[in-house]
């Protein structure tokens, strides 16, 4: 049923999903690139740069790890409305991501940065690694996570940079509220802007998680768009001003899995 998907997502997609060491993969993934990309590996974190930068350099993030202990291991493929599932608990939170990154830098004549942490769900462990490690060498434009659910949103967080917001909303997304993820500590540390985006999954860190392929591939083709029209400018990080942000850490009852 797969094969018949526009986008061939078949080649690495339940290999990334059942993955136990996802990081393994990625980097024999990443060295079959080479000399384009050299990597930068931290505990928690893996960070492909770009050596061959033509037009605008932006970043990709996504994270290796998910809310479930273990892989799934069975699938249903439901064909009428084009959504993969899992009894295990899917993991597409952040799953979808990575496979995402993996379509977008196919076929590119520019190619974004791209930042792979680890323990996002227990408090974004690899991002600050990053964040402290990658500080004086990450020089991009903005940031985009791969982590959101739904199909067209993007999440801002604290960050209020309204010329950078009015360029990424121009693509089709609506704004709407998170809580927390990568970007949330990346931003701020690199003074750079940045936004997490919809990747197609729905009701992420319980078993009736789904991932929509039609969103998935709708958001591929839109951040592959959006990484053709990099302006030749830094979007600085422009914080709000806040009593109680909504990326430090907030009381249990405030929190979703949202991102
Ligand atoms: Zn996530």
């Amino acid at each position: 049923m797969l094969q018949e998907r526009k986008i061939s997502l078949s080649y690495n997609f339940f290999q990334i999903f059942t993955s136990s060491n996802l990081k393994n993969y990625l980097k024999t993934y990443f060295a079959s690139l080479y000399p384009r990309y050299s990597l930068i590996e931290g505990q928690h974190f893996l960070y492909f740069k770009d050596h061959q930068h033509q037009g605008n350099p932006a970043m990709l993030v996504a994270h290796m790890d998910t809310y479930f202990q273990t892989p799934p291991w069975e699938f249903f493929f439901h064909g009428r409305d084009q959504t993969l599932t899992s009894p295990q608990g899917l993991g597409a939170d952040d799953r979808a991501g990575i496979i995402a990154i993996l379509e977008i830098i196919k076929n590119r004549l520019s190619f974004p940065d791209i930042l792979f942490t680890d323990l996002e769900e227990v408090g974004s462990i690899g991002a600050q690694e990053a964040a402290e490690k990658l500080k004086s060498i990450v020089k991009v434009n903005f940031i985009i996570q791969l982590d959101r659910q739904g199909e067209n949103e993007a999440v801002f967080y604290d960050c209020e940079n309204q010329v950078f917001k009015k360029h990424i909303l121009a693509f089709g997304y609506k704004e709407a509220p998170g809580t927390r993820t990568d970007i949330c500590v990346l931003c701020p540390k690199w003074d750079v802007a940045g936004v997490n985006l919809s990747i197609g999954y729905y009701h992420p860190h319980s078993t009736g998680e789904y991932l929509n392929l039609i969103h998935l591939e709708k958001n591929i083709s839109r951040i592959q768009l959006i990484l053709d029209k990099i302006p030749a400018k830094v979007y600085s990080y422009q914080p709000y001003d806040y009593i109680i942000s909504s990326c430090s850490d907030l009381p249990s009852w405030m929190t979703t899995p949202y991102e």
